[in-house]
């Protein structure tokens, strides 16, 4: 559930709540979403410990804890955070099953990472140890990072055979794009989600990597504005992702979903026809220059 602007919202409430406080106690309702590559017993380890950091990497939470300690959240499908104050109609229910794991403080609301489809991961490693969590060590560029330039987006899309939507969500290649965001960076692009890498022109690569921060600064901002609470999902603004069936934003035609590997796509028939469309004229290029 949780994408890239959903996480910088969640990073930021976070950070402002919780940096610095000291773990009381951690306790979860089912083990098996737990990893723990330690060899001290959980929850005894995590009592007593600073949290030093937050920090969002990725489609990753790590949480930097005093002593060399991480946690590192991958919230997939259907995780998400939750902060539940005390005294709160939250903090007087039963944990659900579904509780990956909770954090409390003296000082500060309780954390809880609830996954009702338990397809998320909780890693608790140390530092030295946590570039072995699957995927996140081999996490892709960084879109929100200044590393995230043209000519390093030209060298991760060279050679790819697949098509464009799955390159978009090939975490090892962007950190990270998820279904809600593909789309909707697609349609910016005016891109089909079925176009191969290796058959967009020049000019389209131009317009997908503009895209990119483009869409996702817009979608940071709005959920920042909206600041709902950390476990609500903002996605009514979005225009095209869990919109078909209704009339295109731009121009009207009804948007399509479509299989697109092992997922939906939606898309506008219109904006993002199949097959090339933006052709590079090449009577208009200046002539290169030897050697170049
Ligand atoms: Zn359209």
């Amino acid at each position: 559930m949780p994408e890239l602007p959903d996480l910088v919202h969640v990073e930021d409430v976070l950070r402002e709540a919780l940096a610095g406080k000291t773990i009381a106690a951690a306790r979860t309702g089912d083990p098996t979403v737990l990893r723990l590559m330690v060899r001290e017993p959980f929850p005894a380890l995590l009592a007593g410990r600073r949290l030093e950091t937050i920090e969002r990497r990725g489609q990753f939470m790590r949480f930097g804890l005093d002593g060399g300690l991480c946690i590192v959240v991958n919230a997939m499908l259907a995780g998400r955070y939750k902060l539940i104050g005390s005294g709160s109609a939250d903090a007087r229910k039963k944990d659900p099953r579904a509780l990956g794991l909770a954090l409390t403080f003296a000082d500060a609301p309780e954390l809880q990472y609830v996954d009702d489809k338990r397809m998320g991961k909780v890693y608790l490693a140390r530092a030295e140890d946590e570039k072995t969590i699957p995927v996140y060590g081999e996490l892709g560029l960084d879109l929100m990072s200044p590393a995230f330039t043209r000519a390093a987006f030209g060298k991760a899309i060279a050679g790819r055979r697949d098509q464009t939507r799955a390159f978009l969500m090939d975490k090892r290649a962007l950190a990270s794009i998820g279904n809600a965001y593909a789309d909707e960076i697609l349609f910016a692009a005016k891109i089909h989600p079925k176009t191969f890498c290796n058959k967009l022109a020049p000019a389209e690569i131009d317009a997908l990597y503009a895209a990119i921060p483009r869409v996702l600064t817009d979608a940071i901002a709005e959920i920042r504005r909206r600041a709902e609470p950390i476990d609500v999902k903002v996605r009514d603004f979005l225009k095209v992702r869990g919109r078909d069936g209704k009339p295109c934003p731009v121009c009207g035609t009804v948007i399509r979903a479509v299989r697109v590997g092992d997922g939906d796509a939606c898309f506008c028939p219109t904006c993002q026809p199949t097959g090339r469309k933006l052709f590079v004229d090449w009577s208009k290029l200046p002539p290169r220059s030897s050697g170049a």
